[in-house]
């Protein structure tokens, strides 16, 4: 080293070894003192000479802090090449020491000078907005907008209670900062404005060192990155925050999307220096320098994290927390249950109050975020900005009825049976899957001159009076009947896990397909036709085994009756392997009733079927639906299908819901509580049981897994007759980092949740 110093740069120096995360050398020659860098093994040929690009940038304007410039070699050069070993040379970079205690050695930064870091954080911001250097395009471990490279280091962390806090950390910047970063102002930042790197001379910041980070990202990172690290070791990190964010307002006034990134970004890099330290001890690679700031670093984390996002962004930035709740009985709870039906249900213990929803996630008054793993009607996400311009479009231009014509409903109709095959090509528009089910009850009915249907075991088809007969799940559910009407065929679910065939494979689909003969042959009532869902919501996320609905539509078909798919739930790519849950069975229904993620939340529902059950359906009574395919409505379908095809959802269908189920099935092989694991696409479901021999239903640990994942901030719910299957049907706009979130969260909790 000596010898290089001496023939590369003519120093005669002594030399010692700097704590930190790089390889630096402190220099100290009779002309003052240096530091030497030298580039890690493997990393980025150019990032010494950018470092110098940024700092020579920086020291032509008038930011008036000290900077490592650059000394250079003897024959001018910027970066030298070390030998570090007979073949291996390193770049190296020679620059001046800079003078000044760094942050992190300051007994207590008193406020004025948290107040200056904020300021000189934007002057840095000003400095560098028009420095544009092409190498700063890059990316690395510590980039605040690729956080979640870092998360599998979650596994490693083995204390629970740290592991679910890290977590948090993860979702809560993919939640709520990630969705943002696209639309942040960008420039070339230092990116690393850590506590040791910011450096304090007589109560004001004198120097920055480390430009080893340096990269384009959005602006506001570089306020993130200093702010974590300020913050730590800190009685009150929120009033330290606020002091920086105040001291840069004064000189750049943060945007709305920035200010509400701003703490997520600090719990990213929070995530991030958390994941490195997991990995650092997992492979014995950190010091003990590594691992200063960790024990710091949970704390922090661990005081943001308990504070509502909504309210910590208020705190950090002076804007208006949101009003408390009201209580009692102004509260939305009580003013509900005066003005609405004591029989609409509430999802959870403590209702969830959701203001806003975006892509796979919804948001709570309180600014939390929770991942949507239940919503099947939002498909292509929530409040998907391509629908809601569709809707909000048509609906300044004309809204109107099926009684004149307009381009966009023979358009949708068009689109829609192209996604079908022959011969389902006449669609009729309604508001919602029960007025479809009705409306297909009714074809099949005018088609075969006949009253009776069949349905499945643990149905539900609708709300309407005719469709709670048809629906198992409701009559014999609480407050039903008890028992189905005599025009009411009920065959039994399907389920390769449970039932008279369960387990016996392709065996199973034809003789569950053969009950429903049976039950053809005794039914007092002549069938119109049979009702059922290829896979089956309600009845518990079932799958029916391969070549059921053959056999069960040919038995139909003989008696002459029509055969309905119920696609309300599954639909519109979810099943991943195919558009139609229907396909995966090899059939093609005669008609087919499609609803919830048809309009991604808008109320619009279909029937589609043949032109001969449409031709019998018409006796000369009309059909009319005021509602019923409004130009607004079929827009919004329309707009539903270009989202599908253009963001490949099906594709991510199939792939996430693979992943998923693989990750759904090793937690089966860890957890005696998960029974069965099953389902297409993105349509699972995990059935627990307190005994896998008895299959005795888990009801109450279900129940308790869902409030669990739900503080967690993920949503999920139960359903199956016996109450005791987890369903996850989520929006198509699902990530692999969401899925494996879910599953690591699903981990913890089920290890924590007894039958
Ligand atoms: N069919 C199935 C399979 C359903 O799941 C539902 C709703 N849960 C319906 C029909 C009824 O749809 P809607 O609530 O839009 O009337």
């Amino acid at each position: 080293m000596r010898e290089f110093l001496r023939s590369a740069y003519g120093l005669e120096a002594a030399i010692r070894p700097l704590p930190g995360e790089n390889h630096n050398v402190l220099v100290e020659h009779p002309g003052g003192r240096a530091v030497l860098k030298i580039a890690t093994q493997g990393q980025e040929p150019g990032a010494l000479a950018l470092e110098h690009e940024a700092i020579e940038h920086l020291a032509r304007g008038e930011l008036g802090l000290g900077l490592p410039r650059t000394v250079p070699a003897r024959d001018g050069a910027v970066v030298t090449a070390y030998p570090a070993a007979a073949d291996v040379r390193l770049p190296a970079r020679l620059s001046a020491f800079v003078t000044g205690t760094p942050w992190s050695e300051l007994a207590a930064p008193d406020a004025a000078l948290q107040v200056e870091l904020g300021r000189t954080l934007a002057r840095l911001a000003a400095a560098l907005a028009g420095f544009a250097p092409a190498a700063g395009r890059r990316n690395h471990r510590w980039d605040l907008t690729r956080v979640d490279d870092l998360r599998p280091a979650i596994a490693l962390v083995a204390d629970l209670s740290r592991r679910r806090l890290l977590a948090d950390a993860f979702h809560r910047w993919r939640a709520l900062a990630l969705p943002r970063l696209g639309e942040l102002p960008a420039s070339f930042i230092h990116g690393d404005a850590n506590d040791e790197n910011v450096l304090v001379a007589n109560g004001h910041v004198v120097g920055l060192l480390d430009f080893g980070d340096a990269l384009e990202n959005p602006t506001v990172c570089e306020l993130a990155v200093a702010m974590t690290y300020a913050c730590l070791r800190q009685p009150d990190p929120l009033a330290v925050g606020a002091r920086i964010v105040a001291g840069y307002q004064e000189l750049r006034v943060l945007g709305d999307g920035e200010r509400r990134a701003l703490l997520p970004l600090v719990c990213g890099r929070l995530a991030a220096s958390l994941a490195t330290a997991a990995e650092r001890r997992h492979t014995g690679a950190g010091t003990r320098n590594h691992f200063l700031t960790e024990e710091p670093a949970w704390e922090l984390l661990a005081r943001l994290l308990a504070v509502d996002p909504a309210n910590a962004e208020a705190a950090l930035t002076g804007a208006a927390a949101p009003p408390a709740a009201a209580s009692g009985a102004g509260s939305l709870l009580a003013r509900r249950r005066r003005r609405l039906g004591p029989s609409l249900s509430l999802a959870y213990d403590e209702p969830l109050e959701i203001v806003r929803g975006a892509g796979q996630y919804l948001y709570d008054r309180r600014g939390r975020p929770y991942l949507d793993l239940v919503n099947n009607v939002c498909h292509v996400g929530h409040c998907h900005p391509r629908v809601v311009a569709a809707g909000q479009r048509q609906m300044a231009i004309l809204n109107t009825n099926t009684r004149y014509l307009y381009r966009e409903l023979t358009d949708y109709a068009e689109r829609l049976t192209a996604t079908l095959p022959e011969p389902l090509r006449v669609c009729y528009f309604v508001n919602s899957g029960s007025e479809a089910n009705e409306l297909a009850v009714r074809l099949a009915r005018a088609h075969t001159g006949r009253r009776g249907m069949l349905v499945v075991e643990g149905a539900y088809h609708g709300h309407t009076s005719t469709l709670i007969e048809l629906s198992p799940y409701k009559f014999l559910g609480r407050g039903g009947s008890g028992r189905a009407a005599p025009w009411v065929g009920v065959v039994p679910m399907p389920d390769g896990y449970r039932g008279p065939h369960k387990g016996q494979g392709p065996a199973a689909g034809r003789a569950y397909g053969d009950a429903v003969g049976a039950a053809l042959a005794r039914a007092t009532e002549p069938v119109a036709g049979l009702l059922v869902e290829p896979l089956l919501g309600c009845g518990g996320q079932i799958v029916p085994p391969a070549g059921y609905l053959e056999r069960a539509y040919a038995h139909v078909r003989a008696a002459g009756g029509v055969c309905i798919a119920d696609e309300v739930q599954v639909g519109f790519g979810r099943p991943g392997s195919h558009f139609w849950a229907f396909e995966t069975q090899s059939v093609v229904p005669d008609v087919v009733v499609m609803g919830k993620p048809i309009g991604n939340g808008h109320p619009l529902a279909a029937v589609v079927t043949s032109p001969e059950i449409a031709a019998s359906f018409a006796n000369g009574m009309e059909f009319f639906s005021t509602f019923g395919g409004n130009p607004v409505s079929c827009a919004i379908g329309l707009a539903v299908l270009d989202v599908i095809a253009e963001e490949g959802l099906q594709e991510r269908a199939r792939a996430l819901g693979g992943r998923f189920l693989d990750g759904l099935r090793e937690l089966a092989r860890r957890h005696e509580l998960v029974g069965d694991v099953r389902g297409l696409g993105l349509f699972l479901g995990v059935e627990l049981v307190a005994d896998r021999r008895t299959l005795a239903p888990a009801a109450a640990a279900a129940a308790a897994l869902v409030e669990r994942m739900k503080r967690r901030g993920i949503l999920l719910s139960t359903d199956g007759p016996l109450h005791n299957v987890l369903k996850i049907k989520p929006p198509l706009v699902l990530t692999r980092a969401d899925v494996d979130h879910a599953l690591l969260a699903l981990d913890d909790e089920l290890a924590h949740t007894g039958p």
